[in-house]
């Protein structure tokens, strides 16, 4: 059979440790045989890392600007025990970290479901996907621990010097702690219109949520911009897609969203969209079942599994020991940027083929065979089974919707 042909390179991030064992096993077991792959190399694992100083993790965050569409390995990112580990010479940035402020983007994250492991959450049928806006808020702000008595303010100075507002935040009378955070009218803009235009690709219902009742300036904001988008610009295409924008203040987000059947885009400030899509990839399952895109203002898309690199197994992997790591989120990761290349390039083929792949995965599952995050949690319990006999178990059941 001949193998589908690509025309534009993917933009292709290999990472570390488990994650790039089971990398390789997907491109050779699953890819290869069906697609003549094309793929823009980047090598972020640790070691290349630190060779080039990390500028391998600028030079693929810039290919992908220029290609449009990329797909990551999960990367270690280094903490102290890691610089000793790997003698690196320096405590490199997360990777995410430098992909995110290069492409500017918003992070999609969707779980994969299955029909015999059932979300902890009854009333979910249906996937939830979850908005982050990854940029300011605390992940930027400027701390300081008090440390006596002392007045802190908020002073701002405008671009001629003149100090335009000033305000006082606490008039400490003992130690304490203090915060300064911000966002952007245009990084939230950006959020915004990335949200809009997921949901419309969904075709899902949007909900955003805030706490503007109690931040009345900043948390507005958020809420203003999203309304002004969306009567503006967005409401007719909603219309016409038969779905529908809301605001929620972010409490009764989390109250409504125990009792709704899924099937929603609930877009997130960064904190928020840090904590509540791991809650709820844990309420589907596991975080082996989730993917995660990140797509920038003009468009173009990362697809990386929501995991890390599984470091315990790969220690396993390493003494000679069977593994049980699950590799679907990584398949997705793959699938999804396959078929954001062919809808790109017209390559209906390619996209036929990603669907099909993730179908093998699904049912593979499905039959009841699965990895050991998985196992557990089945209706009915299954026996786990280790990575390469899972491995082969998709690709036989993709070799046959390939026939
Ligand atoms: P992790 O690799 O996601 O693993 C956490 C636990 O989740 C694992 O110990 C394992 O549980 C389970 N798990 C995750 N993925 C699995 C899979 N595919 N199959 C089976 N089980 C899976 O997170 P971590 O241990 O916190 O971090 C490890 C490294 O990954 C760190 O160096 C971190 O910096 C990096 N990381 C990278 C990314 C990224 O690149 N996007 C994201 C997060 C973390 P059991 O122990 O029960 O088997
Ligand atoms: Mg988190």
């Amino acid at each position: 059979m001949a193998k589908i042909q690509m025309k534009t390179p993917l933009v292709e991030l290999d990472g570390d440790e488990m994650t790039r064992v089971i990398w390789k096993q997907i491109k050779e077991k699953l890819l290869a045989p069906y697609v003549d792959l094309k793929t823009e190399y980047y090598d972020l694992g640790l070691e290349m890392r630190e060779k080039t100083k990390d500028q391998v993790t600028v030079d693929a965050a810039n290919a992908i600007a220029a290609y449009g569409v990329g797909v990551k390995c999960a990367t270690i990112t280094p903490n102290a025990q890691r610089v000793e580990e790997y003698h690196l010479s320096h405590m490199w940035k997360s990777p995410n970290g430098t992909l995110r402020a290069i492409l500017d983007g918003t992070v999609f994250r969707t779980p994969i479901v299955v029909n015999n492991i059932h979300p902890v959450v009854r009333t979910w049928k249906a996937p939830i996907t979850i908005a982050r806006h990854a940029y300011g808020d605390i992940y930027k702000a400027t701390e300081y621990r008090v440390p006596e008595e002392g007045r802190a303010e908020l002073v701002f100075t405008d671009r001629r010097g003149r100090e335009t507002f000033r305000e006082t935040v606490y008039d400490f009378e003992c130690p304490g702690v203090l915060q300064g955070s911000y966002n952007k009218d245009s990084s939230i803009y950006s959020f915004a219109h990335a949200c809009f235009r997921y949901a419309l690709n969904l075709k899902q219902d949007l909900w955003f949520s805030a706490k503007d009742t109690i931040s009345k300036q900043y948390d507005h904001r958020f809420k203003d911009i999203f309304e002004e988008l969306y009567k503006e610009t967005y409401h007719p295409q909603f219309e016409a897609a038969g779905i529908q924008y809301k605001y929620m203040l972010i409490d009764s987000a989390v109250a409504a969203l125990m009792k709704c059947p899924g099937n929603i885009l609930w877009a997130c400030k960064n904190y928020d969209g840090d904590v509540m899509s791991d809650m709820v990839s844990s309420a589907f399952g596991s975080l082996a079942m989730m993917t995660s895109v990140l797509v920038s203002p003009d468009g173009k898309y990362e697809y990386e599994a929501a995991h890390g690199t599984v470091q315990d197994q790969y220690y396993q992997y390493l003494r000679g020991e069977k593994t049980s790591t699950n590799p679907i989120a990584t398949i997705f990761a793959w699938t999804g940027a396959l078929r954001r290349r062919g809808e790109l390039d017209g390559l209906n083929d390619l996209c036929a083929f990603a669907d099909k792949l993730e179908r093998a995965c699904l049912q593979t599952v499905e039959d009841g065979v699965m990895t050991g995050d998985l196992a557990p949690l089945c209706d009915p319990p299954a026996e786990a089974v280790d990575t390469d006999t899972f491995m082969h178990a998709i690709r036989a059941r993709l070799d046959v919707l390939m026939r």
